[in-house]
């Protein structure tokens, strides 16, 4: 059995954030007809409050590159990388080498800060280029780095590759509880748990009025009451919060952080983060406005920073309604 129909019938899906069958993406990758491709495990893990890459990267790397290597057997002429944020780099980067060897894996040190982790933007600094999302079609697994096919996974991804091949995977995944939780880490737990259950069993779940923020980072779905029963998707970020903390002030932190990262190339994302600035900052908070603007970056905005991030500030305005 190849390792693609390992992966299918695993029913896998990528860990990146979007949730997509990692079987399919492989099996597409194989499709395209090139004389050279290109694999990248990104590790540039951004979001703030989350840091499950950095944990894997730290205990499990011989993991992670068996995963790489398992896709370099598959994919003839093939090449890869792994694209680690900068301090991760630092960090672990002399490590990771002297587990590569002699392998064709290189690594690449980050040039850039949060938006790095979309997949055209990572490819567009590993060439120097303008750090900023391109429009798709053509996606990176038909056009990519240098211009040859690229598949680009996940850390956590390539290190379920490598269960997955060995038969030890489990349908597990790894979960970052964050902020307010008493006991913060990573935990390994069954993919199909409640944040309910996860918080329970890992003894984060709060004596306190909360909400927490799952999915991705900065950009996860608030969720509270009876939604805590659903699993978690995305990023399996967990970000717990005190109910008690200032709500407006949680907005202007988001709100801050975007208008660090965003590149500024389209105009609802460039300019809505400021509008919605200056909204919170005002006296009396002119709600429609800012949930219209919201909605348009959602509908408008070029890639998903844009297209995600009101999904924070939308879903905590919902709950705000609630308390
Ligand atoms: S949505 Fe934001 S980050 Fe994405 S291209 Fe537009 S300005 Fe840049």
């Amino acid at each position: 059995m190849d390792i693609i129909t390992r992966i299918r019938k695993a029913n896998f899906l990528g860990r990146g954030g979007a949730n997509f069958s990692t079987a399919k993406k492989w099996e597409m990758f194989k499709n395209e007809k090139m004389d050279k491709k290109y694999i990248i495990c990104n590790a540039s893990e951004g979001e703030p409050d989350v840091f499950k890459d950095e944990y894997l990267i730290a205990n499990f790397p011989e993991e992670i590159i068996n995963g790489i290597k398992i896709a370099l057997d598959f994919f003839s002429n093939s090449q890869a990388y792994i694209y680690l944020r900068k301090d991760l780099y630092l960090k672990f980067g002399l490590k990771l080498k002297k587990i590569i060897k002699k392998e064709k894996i290189k690594l690449f040190k980050e040039t850039g800060g949060y938006l790095c982790g979309e997949e055209t933007t990572l490819i567009s600094s590993m060439e120097h280029q303008r750090r900023e999302p391109k429009i798709k079609p053509p996606y990176p697994l038909q056009k990519g780095l240098k211009g040859k096919p690229t598949l680009i996974n996940n850390v956590e991804t390539f290190y379920y590759i490598s269960k997955i091949a060995k038969q030890e995977y489990k349908k597990t995944r790894f979960y970052c509880i964050s902020k307010d939780a008493k006991k913060q880490g990573v935990f390994e737990l069954p993919i199909d748990w409640s944040v309910k259950k996860i918080l329970q069993k890992t003894k984060n779940y709060p004596e306190y009025d909360f909400f927490v923020q799952v999915g991705g980072g900065a950009c996860g779905k608030i969720v509270f009451g009876k939604e805590l029963n659903k699993s978690v998707c995305g990023t399996g970020a967990i970000i717990v919060y005190n109910v008690k903390q200032d709500l407006i002030k949680l907005m202007q932190k988001w709100v801050n952080f975007y208008i660090n990262e965003n590149c500024g190339k389209c105009v609802p994302c460039r300019e809505g983060f400021y509008r919605i600035r200056e909204i919170l900052n005002s006296k009396k908070i002119d709600w429609k406005l800012l949930k219209d603007i919201l909605e348009v970056m959602k509908e408008t905005s070029l890639c998903g920073l844009g297209t995600s991030a009101p999904t924070a500030f939308l879903s905590l305005m919902e709950m705000m309604k609630y308390r």
